[in-house]
């Protein structure tokens, strides 16, 4: 059994969808599916779900939405007719589309903003099931709060509770195609809540590792991974196989393809997924696995994530103060900060954050705080980071790859704000100032990716970032 993803851009349109279902048809296994909401048809266009959050903040606003709301019917209206469904289906999907867009009674504004936001997915999930039902096919929509997606009560934020495996488990027996929307479940006291933007990837591990799927495939608009972001080089080399824990590191430091959380449920139950191209089915993809054979001294990915800042601190004989460490990420702690690095030295040590967690407000008092509770002798914000990662399994057991990073990062001018090499050994990651990430990630691609064929390509390329 495979349950196949499909995301915004596969079903941005009733073409799309007739490619999904083609895709769906072309294989048996392919029996529970989870959609995303129509995405974007082309770059200047807008993804349905970013209309609904347009719709329900003007409609909190002034209790009405008619421009924003119109522009939702239009979409699924023209994704129906086209697919030449029945004025009935239509007429079903619109009535069921109204009663949430216009049912604020009783609703938060987060749960009313998570409702809409969910109407996306839901109203997708039903034109599939509806258009595979046209074709013939037994499929049928299944609404996740009688699937049992039971979710924590965190607004725009959900993650799964364990229970809900145990029930999503018997989606397994059920006959023929099931369509299910993506991106949200219900809390154990029935309210509707949604994952994280981009959560539909999380539905769908969630529901692969529950129903113990053979693989877990992830349909989207790129043929396969590649090893650095190809909106930066040009036609980069693809990744065919990788490891849980690469992916994660990649795409925590900024690899798009796939969603940060929706990793943890198929790598919790060893389930294979499998990334791969709705315009083009019949290209392998990428197969994310638990353990790859490598080679040493490989690099399986370069990626680079900007908004970072540091906070420094300094103070003699730091390293014999017990308790020291506890004290400061506490201060984070108490400010609702989670951190994201702590690189150290024997008398300083650097936290690093997301900047957009940290108003200018919130560092005031942090760094007032350090001063006079932990007596620090230097303490300095540096903002504008971005941090530049290289990740490899090999890397553990080979000589020389950082040599070679550095080596390349130096021969760019860059300056290393930072070095942290994770404990894992599967990452080495580079602080650099915001404006030189792009060079650090293409002189990085350079030593480890650059062949022949493209080498003068690069060169020019970094040479026109270093003028
Ligand atoms: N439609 C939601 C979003 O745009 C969820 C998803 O597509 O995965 O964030």
């Amino acid at each position: 059994m495979k349950v196949a993803k499909f995301g915004g851009t596969s079903l941005a349109s009733a073409e799309q969808i007739k490619k999904v279902c083609g895709i769906i048809r072309a294989d048996q296994s392919r029996r529970l599916i989870v959609v995303s909401a129509p995405g974007k048809r082309h770059k200047d266009d807008t993804k349905v779900t970013d209309l609904l959050i347009a719709y329900a903040e003007r409609f909190l606003q002034e209790g009405v939405a008619e421009a924003e709301k119109q522009a939702i019917y239009k979409r699924y209206q023209e994704i129906v007719q086209e697919l030449g469904l029945s004025r009935e289906v239509w007429n079903i999907v619109e009535s069921e589309l109204e009663g949430v867009l216009a049912n604020k009674q009783g609703l938060s504004t987060e749960r009313f903003i998570d409702a809409v936001k969910a109407a996306g997915e839901d109203t997708c999930a039903k034109v599939v099931a509806h258009y595979l039902s046209s074709l013939g096919e037994d499929a049928a929509y299944i609404n996740p709060k009688d699937a049992g997606m039971l979710v924590t009560d965190e607004a725009s934020n959900a993650h799964v509770l364990p229970i809900a495996y145990e029930k999503l488990a018997a989606l397994r027996e059920r006959k023929g195609i099931t369509v299910f929307p993506g991106f949200f479940g219900y809390s154990t006291a029935g309210e509707l809540v949604t994952f994280s933007r981009g959560g539909s990837d999380i539905t769908g591990s969630i529901l692969a590792a529950a129903v113990k799927a053979d693989v877990y495939e992830n349909f989207t608009d790129v043929d396969s991974v590649y090893v650095v972001n190809p909106n930066l080089i040009p036609e980069p080399k693809q990744v065919k196989e990788i490891t849980y824990r690469e992916m994660r590191e990649l795409s925590y430091s900024g690899f798009s393809v796939f969603h940060e959380e929706a990793l943890i449920p198929a790598y919790q139950a060893d389930i294979p997924v499998c990334i791969k191209n709705t315009n083009n089915p019949s290209a392998p993809g990428t197969l994310i696995v638990a353990e790859r054979p490598y080679a040493t001294n490989r690099v399986s990915g370069i990626a680079s994530d900007s908004g970072f800042c540091s906070i420094y601190v300094s103070k003699y004989l730091m390293n014999k103060e017990i308790g020291f460490g506890r004290k400061l990420l506490q201060i984070l702690e108490e400010e609702g900060l989670s951190y994201e690095h702590t690189p150290s030295g024997i008398d300083n040590i650097s936290v690093i954050l997301r900047e957009r967690d940290m108003s200018a407000e919130v560092e005031q008092r942090i760094v007032e705080r350090i001063q006079t509770e932990l007596e620090a002798e230097d303490i300095a914000v540096q903002h504008g980071l971005a941090l530049v990662m290289i990740v490899g399994e090999g890397m553990r057991r080979s000589v020389g790859t950082t040599a070679r990073a550095t080596t390349a990062l130096a021969a760019a001018k860059i300056n290393l704000e930072m070095i942290n090499q994770g404990s894992s050994e599967v990452s080495m990651m580079f602080g650099v100032k915001e404006e030189e990430a792009d060079l650090a990630v293409i002189a990085l691609y350079q030593e480890f990716f650059g062949d022949d064929e493209h080498a003068s390509e690069l060169s020019e390329q970094k040479s026109s970032i270093m003028v």
